[in-house]
This record gives structure tokens, C-alpha cells and sequence, in this order.
């Protein structure tokens, strides 16, 4: 991204900001279409938690995308952007009936990944069509808090329940048209992703009213320089092969759904803050920003490692310092990475903000939730406002006043 437009942004709107290209959004979202171009019913579903910003939500629309959707809230926030229900899946865990029963209402695809769920849903409503999430215990993911697909997961219904599976199926009546796998962020090993998708290929030949396979996601984009990312074209042409095989196989042509959030929305993201105070102590240069794991919290819960320039002083000899935030607690953002002389006021810029960022973000130590700006054709436009004052009070109710 442009460093002057950067700074400019900085100096409009203040910090901490959160800035948008979306540019990036479009070529991530065409780069994946075009990696299963030979699919020829293709979706691809963004995943509304990794940023729920609803002008982010209305760009993909436009750009032909569909949603994933975790709660019945951001079903809401996709239907009120125009997405179509039929382009929306809700995928949820854990969640009461009553709610399933409430987005199905609206004409939503409904993913269920519970037995008990299921048969209970089938029973009142045999006429609505369902996708099953299934948990092919393939061991995936970066990290153990985000990998979704092994044994004592709680995501899915597993593949060894498949003759349960069957029988509810047969017992009501429910007509199952997907299937539905999502093992896991951070997915590096192409192969892991294919055998993956033949333990759905062997479970898809034994329903027969299939309409669509959803793969879920997980794909893995460079957090630094040198990191590794999910090689999507790779992947792409082994996956449409065996796709198109299996349809072949099936009997019909069936539509092939992926739901990524952070592939699409991750790497159109930084962050900016500015420099609050330089701080030495006996052994640790600090460059204290105007952030903290409030708006940022993916390098303490997931030992994320995002990396930082600044961009006020390009030229500058370079120093070592730890990046951490205001906030009344430990919240190092990074420790001992080079950087540009860094002083008071600089604005420095974290990169990979974009998904999992904003949409994480608190109120803890009644800080307010920055602002965020989407750049487009070379211009950039304020997407939500900084908060004020009066987003603390808003709920609450002054009883002894
Ligand atoms: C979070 C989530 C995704 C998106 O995962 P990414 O790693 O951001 O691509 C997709 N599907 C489901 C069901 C999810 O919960």
C-alpha cells in the first residue's frame, strides 16, 4: 500500500485505524476463482467472521461472492447487505434449535454438524433441505487452537457416526444436498486437503440427492517475509480433477463451495497506530503504541506474528525494539524486531490486519474500537467510525443516580 496515502489516513482520521484495500479483496477472491476455473459451478462463500465490516460485505457481493455465516447475527448483516439467502450458508456450533429454526426461517442454507440436532430438526421439518458438517479427523491447522478436525474436536459429525448418519437420514425423511467440511486455519500441506476431500468424495457416493460439496477453508497466507502460504493453484488443479471425476461419477454436475475468510480478507489489511512513548529499560528498548490486544489480539491469543514498519521514517538506520501496547497487561505485540529509528509520534504499520482483527476487538479498559477506512481507485473512504463516548455508556443503566 501506498506509505503517503498511509500517512495521510493517520492524519485524517487518527489512530488506531484499520485501512482496507479493496483491490486486494478483488484479486485474492479472482485468484481463487480462477485457481477451479474448470470447476464449472463454483462458489466461493466469505466467511463473515474474519471482518464483518458491512461496506467489506456489499464489495464481495458486488464481486459475486456468497457468505459463510457462524451466527444468526451475521446472517442478518449479510441479508441486510443484499446477499440472496440461497448464497448464504449458516454454519454454527453449538447453538440452540430454536436458532437453526430461525435462520432456516429466512430461507438460509442450514449446515448442521450435530446428530441429535439433526433428527430432531428432521423430525419437524422434513421438507427443508440440509447440508451435514462433517469431521473427517484429518489433522490440519496452524495451531492447536484453530485446528477444527481431530478426534476430541467438537466441530462435525464423524465420519465413523456415518451409519447413525444414514439412519437418521432414512428415519425422517430430511433431504441432505451438501455435505460440509472446515478442518482447520492455516492449512500448508496440499495433500492433507485432498485426502481430506476423499473421505467426503466416499460419503457424498452414498446420499443421493446431493447438490453441493462445501470444503470449508483454511487456507494459509504469508504472515512475514519468507513465510509459507497454501499453494491455491496446486491445490486448484488436483482438487477441480478429482471434483469433475467424482461428478462424473455421481451422475451430476454438482456446485463446489468454499468459504475462506482470511485468504480473501487478510492481507488487504494493516494496521495503524502511532507511537505513544519510547521506553528503555535495563534491557529492552519498548516502542509503546496506541493499541493494545484490545484492537489486536492475534499475536497474544495466537502467537501471531504480524509484521511491523514503520512508515514515518523510511530512511533511518535501523534498531531493535519490542512493539507493545497500552493496555494494562501484558500485550506484546512483537518482541526484538528491527525497525526504522522509531520516536514519539511515529505511525507505525502492522501488516495482515485484515481478518481477525477488527472483528476481535473489545472495549477492554474502556478504550474505543478504531476506526476503519477501505481504499478504492486510488482514493479511501471512512467505513466506520472511531468510537466515542458515548458507545461505553450505551447499554448500560445507571441504577444509583
Ligand atoms: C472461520 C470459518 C471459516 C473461515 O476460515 P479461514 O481460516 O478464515 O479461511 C470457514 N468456515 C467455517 C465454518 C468457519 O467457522
Amino acid at each position: 500500500m501506498n506509505t503517503k496515502l498511509l500517512l495521510k489516513i493517520a492524519d485524517e482520521f487518527g489512530t488506531p485505524t484499520y485501512v482496507y484495500d479493496s483491490e486486494k479483496i478483488k484479486s485474492q477472491y479472482l485468484r481463487l476463482k480462477n485457481a477451479f476455473k474448470r470447476v464449472k459451478d463454483l462458489q466461493i462463500n466469505y466467511a463473515v467472521k474474519a471482518s464483518s465490516n458491512i461496506s467489506i460485505l456489499r464489495f464481495l457481493n458486488n464481486l459475486g461472492s456468497g457468505i459463510d455465516a457462524v451466527s444468526i447475527q451475521e446472517v442478518k448483516l449479510a441479508l441486510s447487505c443484499g446477499f440472496k439467502a440461497e448464497k448464504i450458508i449458516y454454519t454454527p456450533n453449538g447453538v440452540s434449535i430454536k436458532e437453526i429454526e430461525d435462520v432456516s426461517s429466512l430461507g438460509v442454507k442450514i449446515n448442521i454438524d450435530n446428530l441429535s440436532i439433526l433428527e430432531e430438526f428432521g423430525n419437524k421439518n422434513s421438507g427443508i433441505d440440509v447440508c451435514v458438517r462433517i469431521n473427517p479427523h484429518i489433522l490440519a491447522g496452524g495451531n492447536s487452537k484453530i485446528s477444527v478436525g481431530h478426534i476430541d474436536s467438537k466441530f462435525g459429525i464423524s465420519i465413523h457416526q456415518t451409519p447413525h448418519l444414514l439412519r437418521i437420514i432414512k428415519n425422517t425423511n430430511i433431504k441432505v444436498n451438501g455435505i460440509h467440511m472446515h478442518t482447520g486455519s492455516d492449512i500448508l500441506d496440499t495433500s492433507v486437503f485432498l485426502q481430506a476431500s476423499e473421505i467426503l468424495f466416499d460419503l457424498a457416493s452414498k446420499l443421493d440427492f446431493l447438490e453441493f460439496i462445501d470444503f470449508g477453508s483454511g487456507f494459509k497466507v504469508p504472515y512475514y517475509q519468507g513465510d509459507s502460504e497454501t499453494n491455491i493453484e496446486e491445490l486448484g488443479d488436483k482438487l477441480s480433477k478429482r471434483f469433475n471425476e467424482f461428478c462424473s461419477a455421481y451422475g451430476r454436475n454438482l456446485k463446489l463451495i468454499f468459504e475462506p475468510g482470511k485468504y480473501i480478507i487478510s492481507e488487504a489489511g494493516v494496521f495503524l497506530c502511532r507511537v505513544n512513548s519510547i521506553k528503555q529499560t535495563t534491557s529492552t528498548v519498548f516502542a509503546q503504541v496506541d493499541s493494545g490486544f484490545n484492537h489486536l489480539i492475534r499475536p497474544m491469543m495466537y502467537g501471531a506474528n504480524h509484521s511491523i514498519e514503520n512508515i514515518s521514517n523510511q530512511k533511518d538506520v535501523e534498531r531493535y525494539y519490542s512493539v507493545v501496547g497500552y493496555i494494562c497487561e501484558t500485550d506484546t505485540f512483537a518482541t526484538n524486531i528491527k525497525l526504522k529509528n522509531v520516536s514519539t509520534d511515529d505511525i507505525l504499520c502492522f501488516k495482515n490486519a485484515g481478518a481477525y482483527c477488527f472483528s476481535m476487538s473489545s472495549n477492554y479498559n474502556s478504550r474505543y474500537k478504531p476506526a476503519e477506512v477501505m481504499l478504492i481507485n486510488n482514493t479511501y473512504k471512512l467505513i466506520r467510525e472511531r468510537e466515542r463516548f458515548e458507545n461505553l455508556l450505551i447499554n448500560q443503566i445507571d441504577i444509583f443516580n
